[in-house]
Formats: structure tokens, C-alpha cells, sequence
């Protein structure tokens, strides 16, 4: 499994000046990302931690003030490896939706409220392909049919479908091309518990039907739980810990994803859930040394002034990308130095 898409050192600002006055927001602040063909790459963190500002930079779907001021995003796809900083606005064009699509949030943005949904497919089929309207029907039909929804929604306008069935009618619009790479932002929000597990189903069936790769932005942990293979978590603008979904559930190592894994919801506990003490940092202000150390019940001096690394810690040796355990976090690098074992740097 090769790397479809990936990130070094990716710094990207949201820079404005008012009444001379130049203000920088360090959204998404140093980001090295390997995410693999075929996977389901979860990126997980509260709101403000530079998750959405990340899916527009992967996406290529940005302008200022959002800035990229270093690093850098390249794709592999189509056996070619492109450096996003080199490709003109019309090879980004192209490759969006042929071989990369994305899911919004809110599925009202998507459909055209005045266009039967049958329409709005074949708008954007047609754009993409040259096909007849009866092709382009017939295409839609097949792959609704495919992916369990009724062929009736075809004739409805959005608003007479319900919140979940328009969410999935974005889903197959977005994948009915069978795009390489996916990207979901949020797929899940909005909708009640129920809803929510036929969304995870059907995106599911979508990523494994062909083998796309899925990067799925959400703060609800509990659907990464239910559909990533691997897991980033985002703290203020930082990638600190990443690992394969069991791992970081189970044995989560830094203190932020700790908070996170506490706070699920879970069916068979009454306990009341760990909040996370504070507020995520203002990132025109962000905190020096480790960002979390504000927060954190294992702060200590070190924390205060530099900033941990992003180390693997699992396994020994460099194997797989798919198997590595990386935290950044001073007190977890200490543990591993005091028990002999190897920390990669
Ligand atoms: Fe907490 Fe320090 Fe680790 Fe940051 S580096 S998470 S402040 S213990």
C-alpha cells in the first residue's frame, strides 16, 4: 500500500492586516502526514484545532488570508506525483472530482434546491463526462441502487427528502465518479444517533466497493471509532499523536487524546464523562512550548517553554506506516527513555 497523499513540515497561516496592524493565526503549524491508498485516515481534535483548515489545504480549496508559508502537499495519484505548490489552478481543476472528492457538511450547500436530484446528477455528470441524460440517469439509478438508497429519491427536490437521505444523496454525488480520494468533512454532524450509523454504513460500502482512500474530518471520536483506520489528533494547529484506531483507543498515550477518549459516551456506564478542562488556545497566540501544557494534568516545567517533538514510539523497529505509534508529548518520551526502550526521533 503506497502513499496517496502526503504532507512535510505543512505550515499554513491565516495572515490579515487591519489598521496596519498584521495579525497571523497559525492554523495548521508544522504537519508531516503519510496517509496510504486505501485507508480510512480519521483526523480527529475539538473545533479551532486546524482540522478544516487542513481539509482545505489538502483539497487545494483555498485563498487568502488562508496562506501556506511552508512545507509542502504532494499527491500520488495516477501514477504520477505532483507537488500541489507547482500545479496551475487547471490541473487542480481537473484532478478534483475525477480523482479526488469531498463530502460537506451540510448537504443543503450541495443540492440545487430549484433541480430534481436526477438533474443535479447529471449536471455533474456531464460535466465530468460525455454522456446523454438518459446515460446519465441510467448511471444514477444503478449506483443509488447500489448503494441501497430507492430509486425514487431521483424525481424528489432536496427539501422533500429527509436530513439523512439528502446526506446520502451528497455522498453518492460526491462518489459516483469513483474518485481515488475522498475527502468527508463532518459527514456525520446534524444527524440523530440513528441516521448517523446508515451514513457510516454507506460511506463504508462506498470506500471498501473500490478500494478509495477515505480522510475523514470529525470531532466525534466515536465515528472514527466506527470507520478509521488510523487516527491523527489535532491540537492547536499540531499533529500530536497518530496511530491505528485500536491503539489510539485503547491505549492512548498523550493527554489531549486521553481527554478525548474519556469523554465518549459509552452505553454501558452512567458514570459521568471526563470534560476537558479550558478552552484550545487562540492561535495568533499560541502558547510556547508543548500547546497543550495550559491544560494538561502532567504539565511540567520542560512543557512550559519547548516544544516536544513528534516521536514513534511504537514499534521498535521502522516498519509499516499502517503499525506506527507517534506522540508528542515530553512526558511519554521520559517513560520510554527510563524504560530502555528505543524512541525514533
Ligand atoms: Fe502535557 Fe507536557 Fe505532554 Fe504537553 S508535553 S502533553 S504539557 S505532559
Amino acid at each position: 500500500m503506497g502513499t496517496i497523499i502526503e504532507t512535510n513540515n505543512l505550515r499554513a497561516y491565516y495572515i490579515t492586516k487591519a489598521y496596519g496592524v498584521e495579525r497571523t493565526v497559525k492554523a495548521v503549524d508544522d504537519i508531516t502526514l503519510r496517509i496510504q491508498e486505501g485507508e480510512v485516515y480519521g483526523i480527529a481534535g475539538e473545533s479551532g484545532c486546524g482540522k478544516s483548515t487542513l481539509l482545505r489545504i489538502l483539497l487545494g480549496a483555498y485563498q487568502p488570508p488562508l496562506t501556506v508559508v511552508g512545507g509542502e502537499v504532494i499527491y500520488h495519484l495516477e501514477g504520477e506525483t505532483m507537488n500541489a505548490a507547482d500545479m496551475t489552478e487547471e490541473q487542480q481543476r481537473d484532478m478534483k472530482w475525477r480523482t479526488i472528492s469531498y463530502i460537506p457538511q451540510g448537504s443543503m450547500h450541495v443540492l440545487n434546491p430549484v433541480r430534481r436530484i436526477r438533474d443535479t446528477f447529471h449536471d455533474f455528470i456531464s460535466a465530468h463526462r460525455d454522456v446523454t441524460k438518459k446515460e446519465s440517469f441510467q448511471l444514477t439509478a444503478d449506483y443509488l441502487r447500489d448503494l441501497g438508497l430507492p430509486e425514487k429519491v431521483m424525481a424528489s427536490y432536496p427539501h422533500q427528502l429527509s436530513g439523512g437521505m439528502r446526506q446520502r444523496v451528497t455522498i453518492a454525488l460526491a462518489t459516483i465518479l469513483w474518485p481515488k480520494l475522498i475527502f468527508a468533512d463532518e459527514p456525520t454532524t446534524a444527524l440523530d444517533v440513528v441516521v448517523q450509523r446508515g451514513v457510516i454504513q454507506m460511506l463504508k460500502d462506498v470506500q471498501q466497493k473500490e478500494g478509495s482512500t477515505l480522510v475523514l474530518i470529525t470531532h466525534d471520536i466515536g465515528v472514527h471509532a466506527n470507520l478509521a483506520d488510523r487516527i491523527g489528533i489535532l491540537y492547536a494547529g499540531k499533529l500530536v499523536e497518530e496511530a491505528d484506531t485500536k491503539t489510539i483507543l485503547e491505549n492512548p498515550r498523550h493527554p489531549y487524546t486521553r481527554y478525548l477518549i474519556e469523554s465518549l459516551p459509552s452505553l454501558d456506564s452512567r458514570e459521568e464523562r471526563l470534560a476537558i478542562p479550558g478552552r484550545p488556545p487562540a492561535l495568533d497566540r499560541p502558547p510556547s512550548g508543548c500547546r497543550f501544557h495550559e491544560r494538561c494534568p502532567l504539565a511540567k516545567e520542560v512543557c512550559k517553554t519547548i516544544e516536544p517533538a513528534l516521536i514513534q514510539i511504537e514499534p521498535k523497529h521502522d516498519v509499516a506506516v499502517s503499525t506506527r505509534h507517534f506522540v508528542a508529548c515530553h512526558v511519554v518520551e521520559e517513560e520510554l527513555s527510563r524504560g530502555g526502550e528505543h524512541v525514533y526521533a
